[in-house]
């Protein structure tokens, strides 16, 4: 598939005329969920429930509490997600990433007892069943064009998440990887676990989907190969 690969400035979230794969896959998202309210009175009405897929596989909740540096007032705000984007960490894992976007930054902002420093970090109130990462693969440059980062990473099998309440273990069962090093222009490929050799206790039988062209492949080989083009990755969690 040719795409370019930053999000438009210029397409609203109903618009489906995107090139980038995160744009495009969050669109599609969002267009599923909104039509969630609707399939559920349908359902209703013959007697029957409709879940939304992405509410019941993507969906989480994060908290984000900032804290006053002086007076120690707290204000807490939660909301949904379906996916998390990372800043790239160069040469550092996915959890060195997960970390990063969970560290405690500091933050400029007045409070009621008149200081300006505040801090504040996020957490997990929930955990997905499956969780999507984009990781930001590009920058903006002084003068607002767009530029990729194709430093490497390290992919591994399995992802550690912890929220408020519980941890979870979470295995890669798909990438979406960029090829080429133009952000505006290139080439994506999508791979990921074959279902049915994982029923059969297999899991490293993977396929590669490149346009019409399907072929076998294994996570390890993934692992190992798009460690300068994994753009988009999902983990699935273990029972
Ligand atoms: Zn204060």
């Amino acid at each position: 598939m040719l795409g370019s690969f930053h999000p438009s400035n210029h397409c609203p979230p109903t618009c489906l005329c995107v090139q980038d794969a995160h744009e495009f896959l969050t669109t599609v998202l969002y267009q599923i969920r909104k039509l969630s309210p609707m399939l559920q009175q349908i359902a209703a009405s013959r007697g029957k429930r409709y879940i939304c897929p992405v509410e019941d596989h993507l969906l989480f909740k994060m908290q984000t509490i900032r804290t006053c540096r002086s007076c120690g007032s707290q204000t807490k705000h939660t909301e949904n997600f379906t996916h998390l984007s990372l800043d790239l960490v160069p040469r550092g894992s996915i959890e060195d990433m997960l970390d990063m976007h969970l560290m405690e930054t500091e933050l400029n902002y007045k409070c009621d007892c008149g200081n300006h420093k505040s801090c504040q970090h996020s957490s997990f109130l929930s955990l997905p069943r499956v969780l999507m990462l984009q990781l930001k693969r590009f920058f903006y440059t002084p003068f607002l064009t767009v530029r990729k980062l194709q430093s490497s990473i390290q992919v591994f099998k399995q992802l550690l998440l912890t929220s408020n309440q519980a941890c979870g273990w979470y295995t890669l069962v798909s990438v979406i990887s960029h090829l080429g090093d133009n952000a505006d222009r290139g080439h994506y490929l999508s791979e990921g676990v074959n279902p049915d050799a994982e029923m059969d206790g297999s899991e490293d039988c993977w396929f590669t989907y490149d346009d019409s062209d399907v072929r076998l492949t294994t996570r390890d080989c993934v692992c190992q190969l798009r460690d300068e083009s994994a753009y988009i990755l999902f983990y699935h969690r273990e029972l």
